[in-house]
């Protein structure tokens, strides 16, 4: 399959079209930032358990090399931890955690005078897709966009579920991000030798990149590199609309297929990977190399440099700020990913993980911090929901404490997008509201 004709669509239902703040970074390239004096490695960097996923195998004062294994799952959705440093372990004691308040971790002095490791290439071609599921699973690769779900699970789909379709999530409609943009301009070839990595594992046929029309650039840089060598790869270009880059607003606006509520991509036949876990999976099976860095945005107009940064995981956010020259004086918000689905964040101290694609440091007027009035019932949040929802009904009911009767209004459905809220007059917090009704409303 040669390019795919240019697809210019988009999904059905809702949507918006917040400023997307792009500007502050997305023409500045990735940066590496140099080693810090200490990383704080938490044992916890993949989609959330019960119990603790992973625990450590090393002890206080072990000497550590960049890459080694730290910490081993015990649970089936953990995943390996590597140390990003080389260095000497200060401690292993509980640490601050975004998600978590507190969770086990490693704290490691780092050892900067260590030669850095050589990561020898591999002639993954002729390995066959459990090996590859092996190695994707031994370097302790997971969802890089947020989601953190071990991607040797979600390559290895039940065969009841047989997946057709490989789909790279390129839409990066988050305001503010541009770590997966930066990646499509200077890593395009590494990104296409993932896309076919990943269609080796999972024994597909084809791929698309679903990209929004509001990055030529990087089109450009994929086209290139498509036709340089990655033949069978199809590009889909989209019209932009915020949530695109939603695995069930993607798969619709790219392949047409509608992922039943409740289920999984896999019931559709297709299985999206981010940009950024594509691109570490290249590097855990083409170089076996471990996933110990992260490349995220750090923007907003409340830090004094904004920056694309690829950092070792364990850095703190407070080691990124003073790296970036601190923060300005009308700082209000600091949030982890994008200002729709991100996540505040009071304790500075708390560490990059795997997950992480952003810091924004954000001012009063970025943060709109208005007070919320009663609702006007003029039915704006009703048309906006990409799933067909009726936030003014739910957040009435659970405003009421009548949380129960949130469940007819489909709440457990709301995958928190935010543009209910975005486009409230009455700035009501509604995705707070329905995050309450799900709460209170767990599946049994
Ligand atoms: S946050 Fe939930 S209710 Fe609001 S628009 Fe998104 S999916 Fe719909
Ligand atoms: S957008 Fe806000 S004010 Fe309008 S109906 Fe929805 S909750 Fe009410």
């Amino acid at each position: 399959m040669a390019k795919l004709a240019t697809i210019f669509s988009t999904f059905a239902l809702g949507g918006i079209h917040p400023p997307d703040s792009k500007e502050l970074s997305k023409d500045l390239p990735v940066e590496v930032m140099p080693l810090p004096d200490v990383v704080t490695i938490p044992l916890n960097m993949q989609i959330l358990t019960a119990t603790p996923p992973v625990e450590a195998v090393v002890d206080k004062k072990a000497v550590l090399s960049e890459g080694q294994l730290i910490g081993k799952p015990i649970h089936f959705l953990g995943v390996n931890i590597h140390s990003s440093v080389s260095g000497t372990v200060k401690a292993v004691d509980t640490i601050s955690h975004h998600m978590m308040l507190r969770v086990p971790g490693v704290i490691v002095d780092v050892d900067k005078n260590a030669p850095p490791p050589h990561w020898p290439a591999r002639a993954w071609q002729e390995l066959n897709s459990r090996e590859l599921l092996d190695i994707i699973k031994e370097t302790g690769v997971v969802g890089m966009g947020g989601a953190g779900f071990p991607a040797h699970i979600k390559l290895n789909p039940p065969p009841n579920s047989p997946v057709d379709i490989l789909l790279i999530n390129a839409a990066e409609c988050e305001p503010y991000l541009n770590c997966d943009y930066r990646l499509m301009l200077e890593r395009a070839a590494d990104l296409l030798d993932g896309v076919k990595i990943i269609m080796k594992t999972l024994g597909v046929e084809k791929a698309y990149i679903g990209i929004e029309d509001n990055k030529p650039l990087a089109v450009k840089s994929l086209e290139e590199a498509m036709a340089e060598r990655h033949q069978g790869i199809g590009l889909a270009v989209l019209k932009v609309k915020y949530p695109q880059g939603s695995e069930k607003q993607l798969i619709q606006a790219v392949t047409g297929r509608v992922v039943p509520d409740g289920a999984l991509p896999a019931a559709v036949g297709v299985v999206v990977q981010n940009v950024g876990t594509t691109v570490a999976i290249y590097e855990a099976v083409a170089l076996s190399k471990p996933v110990y860095e992260k490349v995220l945005t750090v923007s907003g107009r409340g830090i004094a440099r904004p920056a694309n940064l690829k950092v070792r995981l364990g850095t703190t956010v407070q080691q990124i700020i003073d790296y970036l020259g601190g923060t300005t004086g009308d700082l209000a918000k600091v949030i982890l990913g994008g200002p729709m689905m991100g996540l505040n964040v009071s304790d500075l101290n708390i560490p990059v993980t795997k997950t992480f694609s952003g810091i924004l440091f954000l001012t009063k007027e970025e943060a709109a911090l208005d007070s919320f009035g009663p609702c006007i019932r003029c039915g704006r949040c009703i048309s906006v929901c990409p799933m067909g929802l009726n936030p003014m009904e739910t957040s009435a009911h659970a405003e009421a404490g009548h949380y129960a009767d949130t469940l007819a209004y489909g709440v457990r459905s709301c995958f928190e997008c935010g543009c209910c809220a975005y486009m409230c007059p009455a700035k009501r917090p509604l995705v707070q509201f329905m995050k309450l009704s799900k709460l209170k409303n767990p599946i049994r």
